[in-house]
């Protein structure tokens, strides 16, 4: 099987046919601008000391700083960074911020630290990635199993070894440390403004719309309260544990509710304060995705949709509010069977943006209300989505060649306008 970077690098290639770019271009994004691999030093609650393994990748550098979450997790690997840092990249050039991409991750179980030792790995992270990162440089931000308050302390640790408040090196911190109004839920909001604009352009009626969501932490929570508040029926949900579905859909702020306070999204079902008055089936998550819903939502982790399961999935519009859920041959399946897939580098742009919109507060000085949040953010999200979905139609392709072709135009415009072989060896543009 190929690495994820492989994976994720491969569609560069079909893009690039559609796409004005010089192959020095598309040869420079193959090799990530630079690696960083730490080890990192923990003492834990029991006295000992362990060593954990984290990484920061820089992925391209031309159309600005890098930027890019940080992940704890216990199969993160260098080959999943450099994939999530290239995704980054094309992501930023999609909602055109002036951003190159980056991740980091650190292989951890996170739910087996207590928070003392949290905060101590946080901590230890940023002294060992400090000169790496920078809010001209590198600028992280919150990914799976990472939230506002880890940013909080990578923040304060930098800022301690700058002897310097430093906000603008992070971003999705606590309101009271410089956080943006409206980042919480941003990823939610920019997937649903892409559903909204799509519900525009095919004259849907939400009410004869449903919706099955796998994870339901903070991307997959915000994205269903916000599409059950219009009236879809959010029919289906899970989370790492497994699912439930109910075909007269469900009271998603009491989905949210329970799930939150009991941490497991079965509890709804079987233990919940709610388990008596809701009448839902438990279902696994592969089922989950192969449900007879008009919309799909994978908005836990990647490779869910892959060959093995692609041709069983019935729903015709698939929004990846993940990062990469659908691997390339299951690319092939789903626009052959026609299903329409909004891809993740513009579906869960929402969440970068507002990080983008974070780091100018954080420069300066001026804090926006959540109504100017949230205005730029539709202004911006509706309008790439548009972009994209007209040059899928102009240029007969996928949404998400299409994407990947606005991704390379906008890169290529940024590095060739530095010179390109023909310039150089010709003299010409
Ligand atoms: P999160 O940690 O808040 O939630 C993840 C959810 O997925 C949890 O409910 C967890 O139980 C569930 N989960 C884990 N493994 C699962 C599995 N095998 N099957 C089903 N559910 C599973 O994370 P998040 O921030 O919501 O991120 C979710 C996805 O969205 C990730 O791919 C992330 O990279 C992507 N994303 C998030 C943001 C953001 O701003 N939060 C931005 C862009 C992309």
């Amino acid at each position: 099987m190929a690495s994820i970077f492989e994976e994720a690098i491969s569609r560069l290639d079909n893009a690039a046919r559609y796409a004005r770019v010089d192959p020095e271009t598309l040869a420079g994004l193959r090799h990530p601008h630079a690696i960083l691999e730490v080890a990192v030093p923990v003492r834990m609650d029991d006295g000992s000391r362990r060593i954990f393994t984290g990484y920061r990748v820089r992925h391209d550098t031309t159309r600005g700083p890098t930027k890019g979450g940080i992940r704890y997790h216990p199969d993160v690997s260098l080959d999943e960074v450099k994939a999530l840092a290239f995704w980054m990249t094309c992501k930023c050039a999609v909602v055109d911020i002036p951003y190159g991409g980056a991740k980091g991750g650190i292989i951890v179980n996170p739910k087996e630290l207590s928070n003392l030792e949290l905060e101590r790995l946080s901590r230890s992270f940023i002294q060992q990635i400090a000169d790496f990162i920078g809010p001209d440089r590198d600028i992280p931000a919150p990914d799976v199993y990472t939230n506002a308050r880890i940013m909080g302390w990578m923040m304060d640790e930098y800022s301690k070894i700058r002897r310097a408040h430093t906000p603008a090196v992070i971003t999705g911190k606590p309101i009271a440390l410089g956080g943006s109004l409206g980042r919480d839920d941003a990823t939610g909001r920019g997937a649903y403004v892409c559903v909204k604009e799509l519900e525009r352009r095919r004259s849907w009626q939400p009410t004869d719309i449903t919706v099955a969501v796998q994870g339901f932490g903070n991307a997959g929570q915000h994205i269903a309260h916000m599409l059950h508040a219009d009236g879809y029926r959010i029919v289906a949900a899970s989370d790492s544990r497994g699912g439930i579905h109910r075909r007269a859909g469900f009271d998603v702020p009491s989905l949210i509710k329970i799930k939150n306070e009991s941490r497991n999204l079965q509890s709804v079902y079987c233990d919940g304060a709610l388990c008596n008055s809701v009448d839902a089936d438990t279902i696994s998550n592969e089922e989950l995705l192969e449900l007879d819903v008009d919309i799909l939502i994978p908005a836990a982790l990647e490779n869910q949709i892959t060959a093995a399961n692609a041709g069983r999935i019935k729903a015709s519009v698939i929004i990846e509010v993940a990062n990469g859920p659908t691997t390339s041959d299951a690319d092939e399946i789903l626009d052959a069977a026609g299903k329409l897939v909004i891809p993740d580098i513009l579906a869960n742009a929402g969440g970068v943006t507002v990080s983008y919109f974070e780091w100018v507060q954080n420069r300066t000085g001026d804090y926006w209300s959540a109504d100017t949040v949230a205005d730029r953010l539709h202004k911006i999200m509706a309008r790439e989505f548009n972009a994209v979905y007209d040059r899928m139609l102009d240029q007969k392709i996928s949404l998400r060649t299409a994407a990947y072709a606005l991704a390379l135009d906008r890169i290529g415009a940024a590095v060739e306008s530095l010179g390109t072989h023909k310039f150089f060896a010709e003299g010409k543009p």
